[in-house]
């Protein structure tokens, strides 16, 4: 996979699978990531730490975005998603995330669904595609043959350092909120 060490690898792959509340469903932890972002988002932004990590994200995010763009994987997933009945976003998909990732996205200024808009997909799928900036590793590691076939294996590289970068940013912000969560609980 990435370029990554060892440990921070091991880490980043148990957040794809980690669920502090596992069990409540995505309606449950939405709420409760939006009343933990209404009372705390001030407090949290102030902290030079989480301050830093929402900026590197944003910047890794779009790193990833403008390679996805440039080497024709956004376009070939629209014509998957509306063309061919592809999505590979499955139904069940949104039980992998917890109430921090989904904090996290109202960080970084997503607006999350407000139902359920394609059944038979994963519940965080909208008509315009993912409604989220930052996913599970699944989400941001998975390409599929179709895009394998039009890469070469530079790009392939290329646009495994750039994920990688997201996916390493995004475990060290996750990780900070949950830190500050847990000093403020005691
Ligand atoms: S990753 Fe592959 S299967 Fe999934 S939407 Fe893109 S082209 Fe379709
Ligand atoms: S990319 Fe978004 S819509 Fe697709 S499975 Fe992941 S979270 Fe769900």
């Amino acid at each position: 996979m990435y370029n990554l060490p060892e440990q921070d690898r091991e880490q980043l792959m148990m957040r794809a699978a980690e669920c502090l509340d596992e069990g409540s469903s995505i309606e449950d932890k939405m709420r409760t990531a939006q009343y933990i972002y209404d009372s705390w988002s001030d407090q949290l932004r102030r902290e030079p730490d989480i301050h830093h990590l929402i900026e590197k994200l944003e910047m890794c995010l779009e790193n990833s975005r403008a390679a996805m763009l440039e080497l024709g994987i956004v376009e070939i997933c629209k014509h998957c998603d509306e063309e061919e009945g592809g999505s590979c976003c499955g139904a069940g998909m949104e039980h992998k995330f917890d109430t921090l990732l989904l904090l996290m996205n109202l960080l970084l200024g997503v607006s999350l669904p407000e139902g359920h808009c394609r059944p038979n997909s994963c519940y965080l799928l909208t008509e315009k595609g993912c409604s989220l900036k930052v996913r599970l590793v699944l989400c941001v590691d998975f390409l599929c043959p179709k895009i394998l076939n039009t890469m070469s294996r530079e790009d392939l590289i290329r646009l495994q350092q750039i994920s990688g970068d997201e996916l390493t940013t995004g475990f060290m912000l996750y990780d900070a909120l949950k830190r500050f969560m847990r000093n403020t609980k005691n």
